[in-house]
């Protein structure tokens, strides 16, 4: 059994959602790969009595607790207070950690004032968890069945003290058994598309099945027990990549190339030693803004309309067909490029389609290679910044197969 962890978030900004709660996100995905089981993320104002009842229950219910914010100066941090009420534990001044934060401003050519001396008292028997990082000490402690660690709210601040301080203690504490979590990228199909093409597939009650559907990529995630043996991930994993196919361009956790799109196309040009001229339409200009800084990006042009390149590379070559237009458009502008990739992107639908969230738009792209096409067709529908966004994707993500089919080819 693991351990069962909760996330605990203080702060009146929180629950009255002026902050959206990050750390508990962030905080409780370090735990599950850890070997934790996360139970519950409680978010408390700043109330002592809240606090109070809290910590209680907490120390009844959990072997372990990180806690962030409430640690500051002003009166609003109630965080050691209340542990000090909860816990029978009144507060001491810790004579360290007030030194530390005296030379924390006068490194910073600024005297401490008075209210920060509040920071330096700690509930008693509490482990002191400096912070290199900013003013705020943190501390913790065993009380009943649970550990605590308490952190800054400070995003920055409460990472580093995580990973640097509290991660050590909780793998000494802990015995703990890490699970694997594999996470497929894909692009070119939806939540329900992927549920649909895996459901055939048998996934055991240790292994955990979850989808994430972002602005740019679908995610399945995989997150495997500690004792599910490795032979039979790789099997699961290449199960389920085989039925989402060419739709999947990184696996993290086993492919030698992750990330996003974006890196994915990066690292695929970089090592295969492409250099990309691109005209786009559809996606003004974002083609090229993903790809900022990229050297094998030789040049890229917007133009707003299908009509509007035509004119501005004097050409005639609307065929009526806009992809063998495309490839007309592709085959001129190579003429004219140092890049041995080209990639033009068009799309049909007027300018209204184009604003209009409930109207979609075609699009279709075209890379031109040692003299081959590769082509993709696509409906995007919804608000502007959508269209332009997945348009580029879309494009790029043509370029990304036809790099990831020789690269695989050439094993
Ligand atoms: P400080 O010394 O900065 O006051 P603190 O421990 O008292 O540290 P808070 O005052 O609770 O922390 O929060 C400081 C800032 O950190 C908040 O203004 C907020 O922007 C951010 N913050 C606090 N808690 C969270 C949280 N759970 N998720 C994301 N951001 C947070
Ligand atoms: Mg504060």
């Amino acid at each position: 059994m693991n351990p069962i962890l909760e996330v605990f978030s203080q702060g009146e900004e929180i629950v009255t959602g002026q902050t959206v709660d990050t750390n508990a996100a962030w905080l409780s995905q370090q735990a599950v790969q850890l070997g934790f089981t996360v139970s519950r993320h409680t978010v408390v104002g700043d109330k002592l009595e809240d606090l109070v009842l809290l910590l209680n229950d907490i120390a009844q219910r959990a072997d372990c607790c990180i806690c962030t914010g409430g640690l500051g100066p002003t009166s609003d941090d109630l965080t050691a207070e209340a542990v000090a009420n909860a816990f029978q534990r009144p507060l001491q001044f810790d004579e360290s950690a007030y030194t530390q934060m005296k030379d924390y401003f006068a490194n910073r050519n600024k005297s401490m004032p008075e209210t920060n001396r509040k920071q330096a008292l700690l509930p008693q028997g509490a482990e002191r968890i400096d912070n290199d990082w900013g003013t705020a000490p943190g501390f913790a402690l065993q009380q009943g069945r649970c550990w605590f660690a308490f952190l800054p709210g400070v995003p920055m601040e409460m990472r580093f003290m995580f990973t640097e301080k509290i991660l050590p203690s909780m793998n000494n504490r802990f015995s703990l058994k890490p699970s694997q979590l594999i996470i497929l990228r894909t692009i070119g199909m939806g939540e329900s598309d992927i549920q649909e093409r895996i459901k055939s597939v048998q996934i055991s009650d240790s292994v955990q099945l979850g989808f994430r559907a972002d602005t740019d990529e679908v995610q399945v995630k995989l997150l495997f027990a500690s004792d599910y043996p490795e032979t039979a991930i790789q099997a699961l994993v290449s199960e389920i990549a085989a039925k989402l196919g060419d739709n999947v361009f990184s696996i993290d956790g086993q492919s030698e190339i992750v990330g996003d799109l974006v890196s994915v196309v990066d690292q695929l040009m970089r090592r295969s030693q492409h250099t990309l001229a691109v005209i786009e339409t559809a996606s003004q200009g974002l083609i090229a803004a993903k790809c900022i800084n990229a050297s094998w990006l030789l040049e890229a042009q917007y133009q707003q309309s299908f009509a509007k390149l035509m004119e501005k590379w004097a050409i005639q070559v609307d065929t009526g067909d806009p992809m063998s237009t495309a490839k007309a458009v592709a085959g001129l502008a190579q003429k004219n490029t140092q890049a041995d990739l080209m990639l033009v992107q068009l799309y049909t639908g007027s300018e209204q389609h184009y604003s209009d969230k409930n109207q979609s738009i075609t699009l279709f792209s075209v890379l031109l290679h040692d003299g081959h096409y590769q082509q993709a067709i696509h409906t995007i529908a919804g608000p502007v910044k959508r269209k332009q966004n997945q348009s580029a994707l879309l494009a790029l993500d043509l370029l990304r197969r036809y790099l990831q089919s020789v690269h695989f080819a050439q094993g």
